[in-house]
């Protein structure tokens, strides 16, 4: 009676994560869908709590505790600009975790005596992915953090060496599964997944860490549905599974958004430098033409149509509220605003969206760069604030920038161009931008948040 009850409570489950994910692909219904992830999880792990093979409940009691602690104000007070390097933070736990079963389970096995072929297949693979995934996401926090080099760390015949490592551990799966009581593979299992981990995230440059984690992410998922095998457990086989195909998708559709392949971003050694770094690639060389915040806020009070270019540079200065008030009133004055949204603006995907949602801009006001770019030749006036690198023509023109062929939103196409940054760094790709130098460009300087909080005070009084 009690498993059958489990198994609904599963399948209803299951039902939920599917239609959360199914939500989460528009903004409008994106926070019922995380609601309703959140309510299938409670559910889950309500069920999982009847199961007649737990232990011991006082344990189970200590580690919610302890994981509410350190959970709660890292879902609280980190900021959004560090949201990729505490997701990754928190894929290195998850992945402990699965890591900690399959060696559990193991061992449980061993002592029982009860290992079979195949229970040692999903328990190996379980372990050594898991493994993988702990290490592979603590360097990536390590990069995105800034505690380790972001420059690619690259040495002669690295990928060879990555792949045989990489085979050495699969060699050890295949004897364990042949011969489930050989512990010394077991362990070598986890050890070269621990060092595969380390190994594989080394010669990927600091940029492109996001879409490395969202791999890893996709890796932890598989080793869920492992252990879901080997604990004979429906709900995890479902959820990893969901989370090993959506973190692959969203890594392909982040490489895709970015014009790079899989292979490159892997064995590539992109992204030598990170924020604002040496690599010199375009830059005509033209002067950077300032302008008032008064001049600028007559602009934009005055025109018919504006469009609003989010980047990273939004992010850092947390100046989405001041946006919305400066939206407000624009649109008060009878100007059409909408924001361009590029896929891969700010760190990590749907950046912009989650920013401006927070400042309650509403979502039909967003407009996906596919739809938007066409609308830039009406525009009166492009305000870019804090973006660099997605709208960088030399991803169009110039074919020995790093960042050709990625998809550019059309910002040169408006009438007059308006750009809100802080001095001249570079984006995260580390090359010049010809648009902050055509003649239809003026450049507003400071920090985003004080200036659009100027451009408020001024199409206020325009
Ligand atoms: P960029 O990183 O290209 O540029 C940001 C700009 O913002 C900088 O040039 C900086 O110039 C400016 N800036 C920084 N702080 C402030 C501030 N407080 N006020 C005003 N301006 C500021 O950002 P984009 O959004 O254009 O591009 C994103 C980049 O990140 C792309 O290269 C993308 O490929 C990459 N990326 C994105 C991922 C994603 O999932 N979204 C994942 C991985 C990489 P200054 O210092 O002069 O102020």
């Amino acid at each position: 009676m009690t498993a059958t009850i489990i198994q609904l409570a599963y399948l209803f489950a299951a039902a939920l994560f599917l239609l959360a994910l199914r939500s989460l692909g528009q903004p409008s219904t994106a926070r019922g869908g995380m609601q309703m992830a959140a309510f299938g999880m409670l559910i889950a792990v309500c069920a999982t709590l009847l199961d007649q093979r737990i232990v011991s409940y006082e344990w189970l009691a200590v580690g919610v505790i302890a994981g509410g602690i350190v959970g709660y104000p890292m879902g609280m007070w980190v900021p959004m600009t560090a949201m990729p390097q505490r997701i990754a933070f928190s894929h290195a736990f998850g992945a402990l975790a699965a890591t900690l079963v399959g060696v559990g389970e193991y061992l449980h096995g061993l002592h029982e005596h009860t290992l079979t072929h195949g229970q040692t297949l999903a328990l190996g693979f379980e372990v050594f992915l898991g493994s993988l995934t702990v290490t592979g996401s603590l360097m990536a926090f390590g990069k995105l953090q800034e505690l380790l080099p972001g420059a690619p760390i690259t040495f002669r015949g690295q990928n060879v060496s990555n792949l045989l490592l990489f085979s050495a551990g699969v060699v050890c799966l295949v004897w364990l599964v042949v011969s489930p009581y050989s512990v010394p593979f077991f362990i070598a299992i986890a050890a070269v997944g621990l060092l595969v981990g380390i190994l594989m995230v080394l010669p990927i440059g600091g940029a492109d860490m996001p879409v490395v984690v969202s791999l890893l992410n996709s890796y932890a998922g598989l080793a869920a549905v492992a252990t879901g095998f080997a604990l004979d457990n429906n709900i995890l086989i479902v959820v990893g599974a969901l989370d090993g195909a959506s973190g692959f998708i969203l890594s392909m559709a982040m490489s895709k958004a970015m014009n790079r392949s899989f292979t490159n971003i892997l064995f590539g050694a992109f992204g030598a430098e990170t924020g604002g770094g040496a690599v010199e690639a375009g830059g005509t060389g033209g002067e950077m033409v300032a302008i008032s915040a008064d001049d600028a806020a007559l602009r934009l009070a005055f025109a018919r149509r504006v469009i609003i270019v989010p980047g990273y540079g939004l992010a850092v200065a947390q100046a989405q509220h001041q946006v919305r008030e400066l939206v407000d009133l624009m649109e008060k004055r009878g100007v059409d605003v909408r924001f361009a949204i590029h896929p891969v603006a700010g760190r990590m995907p749907g950046h912009m969206n989650v920013l401006l949602a927070e400042a309650g801009v509403s979502y039909d006001k967003l407009v996906d760069m596919e739809d938007i770019n066409e609308r830039f030749a009406d525009a009166d006036v492009a305000l870019v604030v804090g973006a660099n690198d997605v709208v960088n023509p030399a991803a169009r023109t110039n074919r020995s920038s790093p960042i050709y062929g990625m998809p550019i939103l059309n910002v040169q196409d408006a009438r007059s161009i308006i750009v809100l940054k802080r001095g001249r760094g570079k984006g995260f790709s580390g090359v010049e931008n010809d648009l902050f130098v055509s003649p239809k460009t003026n450049m507003l300087f400071g920090d985003a948040k004080q200036s659009i909080m100027q451009l408020g005070a001024e199409v206020k009084l325009a």
